[in-house]
């Protein structure tokens, strides 16, 4: 069936209580890492694309704030890394936990041959503020703050866009050739669609909550191993951002034992900071992150494509998850760019064949990291967490990562993913 997608997006009569009906080639629903790479590299490689993102701003409170090597390497060939490093970040060269039995340093990106042999910690906010202000460049590209999508336009089993409300409640539609589901671990684009993932449950879940910085504190993130406690400490300049790790379904169980329990073993955790805990007086201002990890069988249906988190949520074993979505969004651009735009000017339906290779591209190196993430949460995690002795890892994988080339394996895992990818020129 054609459709008549002209550009730029034009309004077209609205029906059914809705507002405005625009059209567009691409519509993109969720404004994170995943969602916001896309519609850059989908602008610039002049296709219509409109961004639609549920809250007024990109500031919340899960958010993890890494930016892998792998995705620099993709900045920079869009020659934007030098500007990205212009805002304020730290580098963070090695992964070092510090265990009762010593420092462990299982990640070391130093001996990795690339330009940026770091990971940048910048708050996620900043780099969506810089990658949607670069998109903004581009006239193609319309970005729709507060824009909640609550339904999927199905016609003859064709997605053909989607319905948001805006805060007053008031309804509009976006018609599109391709709708992409970017919207994270609990999307509704893919429940609508009717995608049911294969979920794993990881043996933890977090605790997450602020804490003041102060003049003369550290830079960066830190990573501790205690008695049957992790913890870590994310620097988001203004604060810290504390995370505490605990054993799956024992949260009524801690929350029961009162705040001051929670204070207590995370200050044994991380002694220097056991100050700072005075600023925790209630659980009002501690979350409960549920850890989660999943994947779709399929991540794509005619008109439909799903990637990031709403394809298939990463725990947050390695930080690789925002890497993951940015991957996907680069292979996603990469190979619908241009039958999207041949779709586009003969007014046709885009083939369902190169959203499949989108999956194909993707699905082996998520599957992988994935189980590797699971290996970690069995075999370190939960014992860790579980036991009351002090922690000590594992010494088989301390014999294996003195072996030089499986180090750098493993710091290349984490750099770039299983399988690196660049943006096609
Ligand atoms: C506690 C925690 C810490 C983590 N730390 C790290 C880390 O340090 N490094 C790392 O790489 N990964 C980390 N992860 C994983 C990482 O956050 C995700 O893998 C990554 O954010 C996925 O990106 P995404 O673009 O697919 O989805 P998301 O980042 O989840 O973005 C989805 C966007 O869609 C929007 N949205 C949702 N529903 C709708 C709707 N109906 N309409 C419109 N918009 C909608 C949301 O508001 C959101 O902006 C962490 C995860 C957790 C839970």
């Amino acid at each position: 069936m054609a459709l008549n997608t002209d550009t730029p997006p034009r309004e077209v009569a609205a029906t059914d209580g809705v507002q405005d009906v625009k059209r567009t080639t691409c519509c993109i629903v969720g404004g994170g890492p995943g969602g916001a790479v896309l519609a850059l590299l989908l602008a610039q490689k002049g296709v219509d694309v409109t961004l639609l993102e549920a809250h007024p701003d990109f500031d919340r409170e899960f958010r993890g704030d890494t930016i892998h090597p792998s995705v620099m390497e993709i900045l920079d060939q869009l020659g934007l890394a030098d500007p990205l490093l212009e805002l304020r970040h730290t580098k963070v060269r090695n992964l070092t936990l510090r265990t009762p039995t010593g420092p462990f340093t299982p990640v070391d990106f130093g001996r990795l041959k690339t330009k940026y042999p770091y990971i940048t910690m910048m708050p996620q906010t900043s780099f969506l503020q810089f990658i949607t202000q670069e998109a903004k460049r581009y006239p193609n590209f319309r970005l729709k703050m507060s824009a909640r999508v609550r339904e999927l336009i199905e016609e003859e089993g064709v997605i053909r866009g989607v319905r948001y409300e805006e805060k007053e409640g008031k309804r509009h539609e976006v018609r599109a050739l391709l709708t992409v589901g970017a919207d994270g671990r609990g999307s509704r684009v893919r429940r609508l669609a009717g995608f049911e993932p294969i979920k794993t449950s990881p043996p933890m879940d977090v605790l997450w909550f602020k804490l003041p910085r102060e003049e003369g504190d550290p830079e960066g993130a830190m990573g501790r191993f205690g008695r049957g406690h992790i913890g870590g400490l994310l620097d988001r300049f203004d604060y810290w951002q504390a995370g505490y790790v605990i054993p799956k379904g024992t949260y009524p169980e801690l929350r029961a034992a009162g705040i001051e329990a929670l204070k207590q073993a995370f200050a044994e955790l991380i002694p220097e900071f056991a100050d700072r805990l005075e600023h925790l007086k209630d659980w009002k201002q501690v979350s409960l992150l549920s850890v989660e990890s999943s994947r779709c069988p399929k991540w794509y249906r005619a008109g439909l494509l799903l990637i990031g988190d709403a394809a298939h949520v990463m725990s947050p074993v390695g930080g690789v998850g925002i890497n993951y979505a940015i991957q996907d969004a680069v292979v996603a651009a990469n190979v619908l760019a241009e039958p999207l735009k041949k779709s586009q000017s003969q007014l046709k339906d885009l083939n369902i064949s190169s959203l499949a290779a989108v999956q194909r591209r993707r699905e082996l190196p998520t599957r992988v990291i994935q189980r590797l993430q699971a290996l970690i949460q069995q075999r370190v995690l939960a014992p860790a967490l579980g036991s009351d002795r002090p922690f000590a890892p594992p010494a088989l994988l301390r014999l294996l990562l003195r072996v030089p080339v499986l180090r750098d394996l493993t710091a290349r895992i984490v750099a770039f993913g299983v399988w690196p990818v660049r943006v096609r020129e």
